[in-house]
């Protein structure tokens, strides 16, 4: 018989980088990679179990769940085993020498950038699974025997770039994960340091994770017994006050994969129509996926204790994909398919209850910790915001949520819709507010100084997904929302008679200012100029200056620039001295130039670049040399 080959196997170029990453960065937190091989084991187990809930006879009578830590310090080896659902050749290839995470090669460039002081600390977010073992083991071993097969392989590793297969014993179905312990990390051979990291992280995973420990027996004899060090407490299952926020911080670092403390711990038992009980932590801050976008959404859906789904999308909607953990449904079939979950009338019912809750939670910190939430807000509002534009049943309780500087918050603080509208003068109709990228350029924006005058607040609004979001918000509580540069207050009648008396004299002067500033669409008197010259305002339907940026920056943009209307004031001595040079010489040159040194000046206001500064820088020169 010919010996079966030892095959040699690299592993995909991110991966190599990855393992790069992980055997040479200083990495605060080495013991996660034990919570990262249990939750693999763990896995394996629910996959093996929920797949014979099809099929009996998948499981070969091998259902005493079970994974276990065998440490031999003499062999220098800690050993992770499980009786999973195995992987064969193909599999162990598939899983364990590529890798599939998405947003993996957006995380190495920005890794590469970051500096070397957060570089842990990002290194900490991204869930590197598996391969964490090597920040503890110099060599690797996998023995795997798959549910169905007879015969199993063996996966060897140094993390280096190579890896190999060759075919192997395994007596029963099963995952054997072998780390070689670094001489550096021998702390990992110590049962009492497993104990105390499965303490930590995997206290409450559901299966059994078991040592073996030496008891004295009878006499002097000693006994080799097999003891569960993990509680499993399915802590969903209990009653609110009864998990201490220990328990919680635990329960939450392991399902999110995060190390701080939730933000929010929502415990519900859902009773009457739907019986449930759900547990789910809002973050504090964006993890690693959600910041790379490779997050999956949804809790955990449990059927009676078992896991039935890693995350169930149809529980939350995917703008609350921040939110993690664990819902427990008791009338649902155990052998429930994926399909049936997608629109299944029980779920959309309880995902109603969740989004609700969560909401709810959100506005009660708001309320009576708001310094923690300006801080939920400043990391996570986005989605919030990806909310409103989509979860029309809820628009109104996530309105409430949003955070706004405003013209008139001090730095540093927030005004909220509510608060906006409660302060709104009588004779203000509209929530007015500007978009743009900076606050201070918008806060000073020339368009706004009419309600400067007024006293009227605008909402200054620098976040990109605030020019797709608010415009699509028609009104809050009855009042309409409309951009600032799209509104004027209503004139009174004199002051419009005014305004219309002046406009018929600055005919002329505008029809040849339009001749010659071809970039915009129109030239007329401003209502709402009080102190500038001049500023740009959107035309009606038109996309306005700093939507206009933003798409061409996401190179979204086809169409050419819309142009936009140039307002003057007639009261600014410019003005009044461009209307005099066009009423003495209507071909005078400088009618043009400083009718364009007014534009660009509205231009730059508004946040735009210049096309052509040189030539502007000219036009200022030429001006300020006739002054001096
Ligand atoms: P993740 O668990 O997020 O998928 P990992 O890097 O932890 O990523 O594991 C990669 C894959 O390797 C798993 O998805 C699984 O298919 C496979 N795997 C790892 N450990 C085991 C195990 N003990 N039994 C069976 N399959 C495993
Ligand atoms: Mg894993």
């Amino acid at each position: 018989m010919t010996q079966p080959a030892v095959e040699k196997l690299e592993f995909k170029s991110e991966l190599r980088q990855v393992l790069n990453l992980i055997t040479h960065s200083l990495y605060s937190h080495r013991e996660v990679f034990l919570r990262e091989l249990i939750s693999n084991a763990c896995d394996a187990i629910d996959k093996i179990r929920f797949n014979s809930l099809q099929n009996e006879q998948l499981l070969e009578g091998n259902r005493d769940w079970k994974i276990k830590l065998v440490a031999d310090k003499e062999a220098g080896t800690l050993t992770v085993s499980d009786n999973g659902v195995g992987m064969d050749h193909d599999a162990i290839i598939e899983n364990l020498g590529t890798i599939a995470k998405s947003g993996t090669k957006a995380f190495l460039e920005n890794l590469k950038q970051a500096d070397a002081a957060t570089r842990p600390e990002l290194i900490g977010q991204f869930g590197v699974g598996f391969y964490s073992a090597f920040m503890v083991a110099d060599q690797v071993t996998v023995v795997s025997r798959a549910a169905g097969q007879s015969g199993a392989v063996k996966w060897v590793s140094d993390g280096q770039g190579e890896y190999t297969l060759e075919p192997a014993e395994r007596d029963r179905r099963g995952t054997d994960v072998t780390l070689h312990i670094k001489d550096e990390e021998k702390e990992f051979l110590d049962p009492w340091r497993l104990r105390q990291i499965v303490k930590q992280f995997s206290d409450f995973v559901e299966h059994p994770v078991v040592m073996d420990v030496e008891k004295s027996g009878e006499g002097d004899a000693k006994v080799i017994e097999e003891e569960v060090i993990n509680s499993r407490k399915a802590l969903w299952l209990r009653s609110k006050g009864d998990v201490t926020q220990d328990e919680h911080n635990a329960f939450y670092q392991q399902i999110s994969g995060n190390f701080d403390e939730p933000l929010k711990v929502i415990h519900y038992s859902g009773e009457g129509t739907v019986e449930f009980k759900a547990l789910l932590y809002i973050p504090k801050t964006k993890s690693f996926d959600l910041q790379y976008g490779d997050v999956k959404a949804g809790p955990k859906l449990y059927v009676n204790r078992v896991q039935i789904m890693d995350h169930c999308e149809a529980l939350l909607p995917s703008y609350l994909r921040f939110v993690t953990g664990v819902v427990d449904c008791a009338d649902l079939p155990l052998n429930v398919s994926r399909e049936l979950l997608q629109h299944n009338p029980l779920l959309e019912k309880i995902q109603r209850i969740l989004v609700k809750q969560v909401l709810k939670a959100l506005e009660d910190l708001k309320t009576s910790a708001y310094d923690d939430y300006l801080v939920f807000h400043d990391e996570l509002g986005n989605f919030l915001k990806e909310g409103l534009g989509r979860d029309w049943n809820n628009r109104e309780a996530l309105a409430d949520l949003l955070l706004f500087h405003s013209v008139k918050t001090e730095a540093g603080k927030r005004t909220t819709l509510a608060q906006y509208a409660e302060a709104m003068p009588e004779d203000q109709k509209e929530i007015l507010y500007l978009a743009g990228e900076q606050r201070s350029a918008l806060a000073n924006a020339p368009c706004l100084e009419v309600y400067r005058e007024k006293d009227w607040d605008v909402l200054l609004l620098t976040e990109p997904i605030d020019e797709f979001v608010l415009p699509g918000l028609p009104d809050y509580k009855g009042k309409p929302l409309k951009a600032a540069d799209r509104s004027v207050p209503e004139l009174k009648p004199e002051e419009k008679a005014r305004l219309e008396a002046a406009t018929e004299g600055f005919k002329p002067l505008f029809e040849a200012l339009q001749g010659r500033i071809q970039e915009v669409k129109e030239v007329r008197l401003s209502s709402r100029l009080k102190g500038s010259p001049a500023c740009l305002v959107p035309d009606e339907g038109a996309m306005g200056a700093s939507l206009e940026r933003l798409l061409r920056k996401m190179g979204r943009s086809t169409e050419e620039p819309s142009k936009r209307i140039l307002e003057l004031n007639p009261e600014h001595p410019l003005v009044k001295t461009l209307q005099a040079f066009h009423q003495q010489n209507a071909g005078d040159e400088r009618v043009e130039n400083l009718g364009r040194l007014l534009y660009e000046e509205a231009l730059i206001a508004e946040g735009s670049r210049l096309e052509d500064p040189s030539a502007f820088i000219k036009r200022i020169n030429a001006l300020v040399g006739e002054k001096f």
